[in-house]
């Protein structure tokens, strides 16, 4: 239900558990983060509330400067910690907001192949879609442009790299998703107050739109991957 990213300078974790705090008005039944950190991504996830999510943090840290997090409200699969986001394969971790419509079919391509399926989310295929690519030796950007055209539904996205600890990548289609610039950071987030703390520089992304976030920038591009730039507002939403 909330969506949070970081590509920062200084570590993450508590930075990405701050953002969720902030999304906790929307409702939430499960809360995850995931950080990339020296070739490995680090999962932590927990049913209920973030107080659980801070416990796991404590008994095992997610340490690194870039990571994804996440507030879920079950749609496919109980409000379990198995079926709380991120997902992840051994190359991609991945958030999602919204619905998978054609999730199905989707799901029972990927078992077709011999991939296991760890949840009974709709998310998850996702991750697996695009980590297919890039285990066929896609970059992430062709591995998201292969797999966008492919989803029915709704979704704001966030995913993560193992292989690419300089980079994440956001898209929206009937879920919100903004893009916040920081002084060396680059953000993503489902609204302006959950970036309030980092930055009041937004921008909106279009129906469509997907977005390659790096710590100096970021790069859109529309439904068609045209490259396009989008007006950077600065939001009036206070720390
Ligand atoms: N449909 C997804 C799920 O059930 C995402 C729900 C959400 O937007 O939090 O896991």
């Amino acid at each position: 239900c909330g969506i949070i990213g970081i590509v920062g300078r200084d570590q993450v974790a508590d930075r990405l558990v701050d953002g969720l705090r902030r999304m906790e008005y929307r409702g939430y039944d499960s809360a995850g983060v995931c950080t990339v950190n020296d070739g490995n991504l680090v999962r932590r996830r927990a049913e209920g509330k973030l107080a659980n999510l801070i416990k796991e943090l404590e008994h095992g840290s997610a340490p690194g400067t870039i990571g994804i997090a996440h507030t879920r409200w079950a749609t496919h699969g109980a409000p379990t910690a198995n079926n709380a986001h991120p997902h992840a394969t051994g190359h991609v971790a991945l958030v999602h907001n919204g619905i998978i419509e054609n999730f199905k079919p989707l799901r029972d391509e990927l078992i077709a192949k011999g991939r296991k399926l760890e949840s009974q989310t709709d998310s998850e295929v996702v991750a697996h879609l695009i980590s297919e690519e890039i285990e066929n030796g896609a970059s992430p950007e062709e591995a998201v442009k292969t797999v966008l055209p492919r989803l029915r539904g709704a979704f704001a996205l966030a995913i993560a790299f193992r292989d690419h600890p300089d980079m994440l990548i956001g898209a929206r289609l009937g879920s919100p998703l903004v893009v916040g610039y920081g002084e060396g950071e680059t953000y993503l987030g489902s609204d302006a107050l959950a970036l309030a703390p980092l930055t009041q520089k937004i921008t909106y992304l279009d129906e469509g739109d997907w977005v390659v976030v790096r710590r100096d920038g970021a790069q859109i591009f529309d439904a068609e991957n045209n490259p396009v730039e989008r007006e950077i507002t600065t939001s009036g939403a206070s720390a």
